[in-house]
């Protein structure tokens, strides 16, 4: 089939969003790398440190292009968590942090009376007013529900994930969500079929954390087939957020048909192997030599073979793929004591 010609016209239209994106992307904080990421922890680690170094100045950054549909990608998946956590805010189960939408919440006292002669420069201060809207849940580790209203007399809030972090390990993140059953009402739905046991609902909170995949990986997935770096990131959720589980749900974006899994906390078992990690990846950057000399150490590379999928997508692969640990014939063995052996098993 010969391929389709667009005209330049229609080209050129598609390109400016393309532009738009790329520049919007330009005008994001950076995402700093100084705290490890759970969503990023069960994958190649050795990417990680090497982002550290980057941003503490050991090493040059090095340039990553992003293509524009990738961005779009991104979003999507952004999109998706927002639709999901509207179900459960609609159902009553969403717990977070809220922040009261009120532009002049500010201006209102903790028992409701406004001052308005704070309002006479309002227009002055705008960035100062929106960043004053109270916010509900901030204290909590696992946030609170949406309150009924603000001290203001607002009743809108905007959403915001629960902060997953850990000063000793190091760890910082936000959960999509927080899903807490204990003032879910039935009754509201017996008009239609349930299509769930309420003796199975959770007895205790649990954090939510969404996927979007292509129906290729849903396949995979469908056949009991999670993500292992996902599970990593879950499990990590459930422990810093002390809840008992943790659901991991995935959303074929062809048809919108979900999968979903319960991850454990393994306290003894995966999480203390997180554990140990983060506490090497902590001691790395300062490491003494006996010549007085202090070295940047980097864990070994998680995949196994310079032609990994995962190297293929990492800024970092000419650098790292230069170091002699690659034809090391210890590397696997290195790779074992780092990852774990689990780490390694299909699955
Ligand atoms: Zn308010």
């Amino acid at each position: 089939m010969p391929d389709y010609y667009s005209p330049p016209e229609v080209v050129a239209v598609l390109g400016c969003v393309d532009t738009y994106l790329q520049w919007r992307k330009t005008q994001e904080p950076p995402r700093g790398h100084e705290h490890f990421h759970p969503s990023a922890f069960g994958k190649c680690l050795r990417k990680m440190q090497y982002e550290r170094y980057v941003e503490r100045g050991y090493m040059h950054p090095v340039e990553e292009e992003i293509k524009s549909n990738i961005l779009r990608v991104f979003e999507n998946g952004h999109t998706m968590h927002d639709r999901w956590r509207g179900y459960f805010e609609e159902l009553g189960v969403l717990r977070g942090v809220w922040q009261c939408r009120n532009p002049f919440c500010a201006a209102y006292s903790e028992d409701g009376q406004i001052d308005t002669s704070l309002l006479a420069d309002f227009s002055q201060h705008i960035p100062e007013f929106l960043k004053g809207r109270r916010k509900y849940g901030e204290e909590e580790l696992i946030g609170v529900f949406k309150p009924e209203r603000c001290v203001c007399g607002w009743k809108r809030f905007e959403y915001h994930e629960v902060l997953a972090a850990n000063e000793e390990l190091n760890f910082k993140g936000h959960a999509d969500g927080i899903l807490d059953f204990s003032r879910f009402d039935p009754g509201r739905y017996m008009e239609v079929k349930q299509s769930y046991l309420p003796e199975y609902l959770p007895s205790s909170p649990i954090v939510v954390d969404m996927k979007s995949c292509n129906t290729y990986d849903f396949q995979d997935i469908a056949e009991g087939r999670p993500h292992p770096y996902y599970l990593t990131q879950l499990t990590i959720y459930a422990n810093l957020l002390d809840c008992e589980w943790a659901l991991l749900l995935y959303e074929d974006k062809n048809n919108q048909k979900t999968m979903a899994f319960r991850v454990e906390r393994n306290k003894d078992t995966l999480f203390a192997r997180i554990r140990r990690q983060a506490r090497e990846m902590i001691e790395m950057p300062n490491r003494l030599e006996d010549d007085g000399n202090v070295v940047h150490l980097l864990p070994p590379p998680k995949p196994l073979m310079r032609q990994d999928k995962e190297c293929s997508f990492c800024p970092f692969k000419e650098v790292c793929h230069e170091s002699p640990i690659w034809d090391a014939p210890t590397l696997r063995a290195q790779q074992i004591e780092f990852y774990g052996e689990e780490a390694y098993e299909p699955h």
